[in-house]
């Protein structure tokens, strides 16, 4: 069984954003990108299935700039083993790498797809859902763990208070949450090995996909800055200045 993993070249998760002085975006220019937490997260599951055994090949498939190259020869480093990059400069919304992922699929007939359950640029958290809806296949979200036996995979998902337990007929969708695994870090044979896997070059026109832009960003805002706090005596005094502030 193949597994396809989603990549997302995204701003480093340790880099604190800077929103362009026009207010029309996050500033990108000369900021450190990374592979999305959460896809490096898929990548390690994909790896770990097939070390078990249930999967026979990691396929990996970014959608992005020409740069999105080295997301996936780091997704190669850590053990994929063939990467497909869809090249565009558009901005890409969730529905349009839905549509190209689900194009991938019907070429590539993967028994598993599995997404990071949120994009840390977007946190659209759409993508995995829409996929799985296009191909009309059955979906695990927010994956804390995953067990495939016989032709079916068995998801615990991370609900609001505790674990749900469901179990998937396959081929499956996968989103995969954040306790899933702790994904391994690529050593330097690996990521010269990686230098020669191979790597296609697409573009969203090869699976017939329009990337224009559904939605137009109106306006991106900085939160607000936290006000500097204050030293109260005791209880009393507390109370006090709650009741001042308004807020008991
Ligand atoms: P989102 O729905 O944007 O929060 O993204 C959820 C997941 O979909 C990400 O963790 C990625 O695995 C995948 N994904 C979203 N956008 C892309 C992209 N442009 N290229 C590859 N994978 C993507």
């Amino acid at each position: 069984m193949k597994a396809l993993v989603t990549v997302k070249r995204v701003i480093d998760y340790n880099v604190k954003p800077r929103v362009k002085a026009d207010g029309t975006g996050v500033d990108l220019a000369n900021v450190k990108m990374s592979m999305n937490p959460f896809d490096e997260i898929a990548v390690e599951e994909a790896l770990r299935l097939r070390e078990k055994g249930a999967v026979s090949e990691v396929l990996v498939v970014s959608v992005g700039p020409a740069k999105a190259q080295e997301t996936l020869r780091t997704a190669l480093a850590m053990g994929a083993d063939r990467a497909i990059l869809v090249s565009t400069d558009d901005e890409v919304e969730p529905l349009a790498v839905a549509k190209i992922i689900k194009a991938i699929a019907d070429e590539e007939q993967p028994g598993l797809i599995i997404t990071g359950k949120q994009a840390i640029d977007d946190d659209s958290n759409q993508t995995g859902q829409m996929i799985a809806a296009l191909l009309g296949r059955g979906q695990g979200t927010f994956a804390n763990e995953i067990t495939v036996t016989d032709g079916v995979v068995t998801v615990k998902r991370e609900v609001d208070g505790g674990l749900e337990t469901v179990s998937l007929p396959l081929p499956a969708v996968i989103t995969a949450d954040l306790r899933l695994n702790e994904p391994r870090y690529a050593s330097l044979p690996n990521i010269m090995k990686a230098k020669s896997k191979p790597l296609a070059t697409k573009t969203p026109a090869d699976y017939g996909v329009d990337t224009t832009a559904r939605l137009k960003t109106l306006k991106v805002s900085e939160p607000p800055v936290r006000s500097a706090g204050i030293k109260v005596a005791d209880v009393d005094a507390l109370v006090a200045k709650l009741k001042e502030l308004g807020v008991a």
